[in-house]
């Protein structure tokens, strides 16, 4: 049997400050070091300072992922040396005095399956190293430690996986609820990060570092099950290693680093007290966190009857639940969540164009009215759509202006449909013996008005005038 365990790196990015100074946690602005201070870039003297909202929002995280959370939490020096840690130590957590990280033992459902959560701990983010060149080559390498000292949070998992497609989905789900919790962007470059443990029945563990995204991520766990597979079958003994993924060749290769003989030397860090978080803070918290994304998904489907599929799209994104819970009434809920999971996704598809958008809640809720009201049809509201998005403009200035409105002045449609009349003798003597085929006409003056004719309106004035 495979079995596959990931160990996740999130960025708490929604927070201002780095985890121990306040220096900003968003270091993607800034000029390669600037955005640094003489306790991230560890000055000999300097102390760190631990970011409450940091503690908050990782506790917060454990509570979602249905944690136990102990009564105090403390902190570790991990040492090392390395360039991209300034410290030579990074500060972490570890449970060897009982369990003292933010939370362990939790579960996250992917489907029907349970995968079990081992701990959640938070720690800091060492800085990064820039290579000049390709890896064979590399000349020069810059160091930046912009993000050295980010908070981060990491989400242990048992080896509870068996395929690569479980390890996505509980990467989709798992980047949902966060972003739904409010503490991090996962779509942010670097703000999600994940090594995965591989191995297969009568292997040994290969462990593979590293991989910046999801799609890599699964295409390198698949790689490394086809590897161990064809190792095995020709009775070449898996060794226990550290892997990389290698982008370019789409293949996972033996790092031979001697990563993993080294002792870290843990210990307590002195300079940070244990913290305490009382039942009273936990409870706060709780109800500081935002409606869960399933509970979202129950509400959508019992409260407005919105279809199960489309209610699981809508509260799965952050983005476009936050547009529905400001756009809609209890009268516009559908129509809204039909526009945003059949018109609007396709537009804002990416990071980029979702930030560049000018919709505003307002515009849909514009847009739904208008269209159960009969001022614009379904056709032409998808066009309007386009342009605000695009403009930001209001939805009666785009359609005065591309000529959007259904016609629903009675004299213009009349003379529409006579016109039809004369041009399908045929089809209007079947409509006096069988007034179902009367959609055949409806669907001829729609056709001459590219849709913009008022449905009602049309059928009514066809059955007076036949
Ligand atoms: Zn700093």
């Amino acid at each position: 049997m495979t079995k596959i365990g990931l160990e996740i790196h999130c960025q708490l990015t929604k927070l201002e400050s780095k985890l121990f100074c306040p220096c900003k946690a968003n270091y993607r602005e800034f000029e390669p070091n600037t955005n640094i201070c003489p306790i991230c870039i560890g000055l000999p003297g300097s102390l760190p300072r631990l970011n409450q909202k940091a503690v908050e929002k990782a506790t917060m995280i454990a509570m979602a992922l249905n944690c136990n959370t102990p009564e105090k939490i403390a902190f570790f020096r991990k040492n090392y040396f390395y360039p991209d840690l300034p410290k030579n130590f990074q500060i972490t957590q570890l449970n060897v005095y009982g369990d003292t990280s933010v939370g362990g033992a939790g579960t996250l459902m992917v489907g029907e399956k349970k995968i079990r959560i081992t701990r959640i701990q938070l720690e800091e983010d060492p800085g990064r190293l820039i290579y000049e060149g390709s890896s064979e080559k590399n000349l020069v390498t810059l160091v930046d430690y912009n993000r050295a000292g980010t908070p981060l949070v990491e989400i242990v998992t048992e080896p509870d996986f068996e395929n690569p497609k479980e390890v996505r989905e509980f990467l989709n789900i798992l980047s949902d609820l966060l972003e739904n919790l409010g503490v991090s962007d996962p779509s942010l470059e670097g703000a999600m990060r994940a090594d995965a443990n591989v191995s297969i029945e009568g292997g040994n563990k290969v462990e593979i570092k590293n991989i910046g995204s999801f799609h890599d991520l699964e295409k390198a766990v698949h790689f490394e099950i086809t590897r161990q597979h064809s190792l095995h079958s020709r009775d070449i003994p898996i060794i226990q290693e550290t892997r990389h993924w290698d982008d370019k060749r789409k293949i996972t290769v033996s790092s031979r680093s001697k990563e993993e003989d080294l002792d870290y030397r843990y210990f307590l860090e002195g300079d940070i007290p244990w913290i305490k978080i009382s039942e009273q803070i936990k409870e706060k918290l709780k109800t500081e966190m935002p409606e869960s994304i399933s509970s979202k998904k129950q509400r959508y489907i019992t409260k407005y009857g919105i279809p199960t599929q489309v209610a699981e799209v809508l509260s799965s994104d952050k983005f476009y639940s936050d547009l529905f819970e400001n756009a809609h009434t209890k009268e516009n809920a559908k129509e809204i969540a039909n526009i945003i999971t059949t018109d609007l996704m396709g537009l804002v598809d990416t990071r980029e164009k979702r930030n560049d958008s000018k919709l505003k809640p307002s515009h849909l809720k514009e847009i739904a009215d208008s269209i159960q009201s009969g001022k614009i049809a379904r056709n032409s509201a998808k066009n309007a759509l386009y342009e605000i998005v695009k403009t930001g403009n209001n939805l009666s200035d785009i359609i005065s202006k591309l000529d959007l409105g259904n016609i629903s002045n009675e004299s213009e449609l009349s003379k529409i449909i006579e016109l039809i009349i004369s041009e399908e003798p045929q089809a209007v003597e079947q409509a006096k013996s069988n007034p179902q085929t009367i959609n055949y006409l409806v669907g001829k003056v729609m056709q001459k008005t590219k849709g913009k004719a008022d449905p009602k309106m049309t059928l009514d004035l066809l059955k007076k005038k036949i």
